[in-house]
């Protein structure tokens, strides 16, 4: 069986080292020593100035949706993770629906301006597979209009944009570090921002808005994560570049075996390191893709349909609205097998199954 993706895990007995600290400590959550050293050493790898462990990718983008006081309107894009529109509507703000590009898979700068109106409080973007969104063209507009921006960076750990973290863009950016993501805690969540003020909002955010044992600063929420979490993030970020680079190899043989394939895949931010988060190919025609996956199938090979459908046009809890490109993509796109155990002879089967679906 292969599946579309599959966890990374450390040397348990390197996980364990940190578990027996956790017994002798009896410190289990809370900001414990564990989480502070992971937010320390993360900062560090992403050259990052403040950043916060929070319990998961969706908290963190609801932290931040709050934290930045948003009301009303808040343009995004149909082409993501539910988590991304479902925090907007959970924190009481209406999603608007931007179409994407058809090369990038990002929100469209432009169909963001035509979305625009006096309600708009701010934008909420995805960066698709871990694929920068046009920040430059997305700050543009934010000046101009003044919006807020959010970024969804669940995709992109380990991304840089001019030798930046592609988490220093937007007024609040996020990661999720779900098991499924290249880099994960099992469970958690990141929360990034430039501006000290928000970080401190946030930080007391995390914790119910505590401020001393019997103080309150903010309206709070249990944003924390635990030292479990934290260990296991700690366990892996000491693997962190085998991973990126592993499955950069992984990622060129893949490209290398498609060559015959007629799928293209989205095109990558010009300046932008890329992190091999995921494998979609973009098939000519949702038939042609439905003939590929049910070869895969029948050979125990399980690729997902992500994103599919649009969000645009399945949430019982919103308005429907027609976003012709993300539709018809949403429809084409397929995530291949990919993560970081997986072999070229693995990647070859996909890769010889997809061409006799082709030529079939
Ligand atoms: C995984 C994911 C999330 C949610 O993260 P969790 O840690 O699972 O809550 C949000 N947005 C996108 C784009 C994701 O892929």
């Amino acid at each position: 069986m292969i599946p579309v993706t599959r966890p990374f895990l450390p040397p348990k007995h390197e996980y364990e080292q940190y578990i027996t600290g956790i017994w002798k400590r009896q410190w289990l959550t809370n900001m414990g020593p564990l989480s502070s050293d992971l937010e320390l050493k993360l900062k560090d790898y992403l050259n990052l100035k403040h950043l916060l462990f929070v319990t998961n990718g969706t908290v963190a983008l609801q932290m931040a949706i709050k934290a930045l006081n948003l009301t009303g309107e808040v343009i995004t894009t149909p082409f993501s993770f539910i988590a991304t529109t479902s925090s907007i509507v959970w924190e009481g703000c209406t999603p608007v629906f931007a179409d994407i590009d058809p090369l990038s898979l990002n929100i469209d700068p432009t169909k963001i301006e035509a979305a625009i109106t006096p309600n708009t409080s701010a934008i909420l973007a995805t960066h698709v597979y871990g694929n920068p969104c046009d920040v430059v063209a997305i700050e543009q507009i934010a000046r101009k209009h003044n919006l807020k921006v959010i970024y969804d960076g669940a995709h992109a750990f380990g991304v840089n944009v001019n030798g930046r973290s592609i988490f220093e863009f937007g007024d609040i950016s996020t990661c999720s570090l779900h098991a499924t993501k290249l880099y994960h805690s099992i469970e958690g969540g990141l929360v990034i921002t430039k501006d000290e003020n928000l970080l401190k909002k946030l930080a007391y955010m995390r914790n119910f808005g505590f401020d001393g044992p019997e103080n309150f600063a903010e309206l709070g929420v249990n944003g924390k994560n635990s030292e479990f979490h934290a260990a296991m993030g700690l366990a892996n970020l000491k693997y962190i570049d085998n991973i990126l680079t592993k499955r950069e190899e992984l990622a060129l043989h893949y490209i290398q075996r498609m060559k015959n394939v007629r799928v293209t895949m989205p095109l990558w931010h010009k300046t932008a390191t890329n992190n091999y988060a995921y494998m979609p190919v973009i098939f000519e025609s949702e038939e042609a893709l439905l003939k590929c996956q049910k070869i895969l199938t029948l050979h125990e090979i399980f690729p997902r349909r992500y994103f599919y459908p649009s969000l645009s046009a399945v949430l019982p809890y919103i308005d429907k609205a027609a976003m012709p490109v993300t539709d018809d993509v949403a429809r084409r796109v397929l995530c291949l097998p990919f993560y970081y155990d997986m072999d070229n002879e693995e990647i070859d089967l996909v890769c010889r199954l997809i061409l006799r679906a082709q030529n079939n």
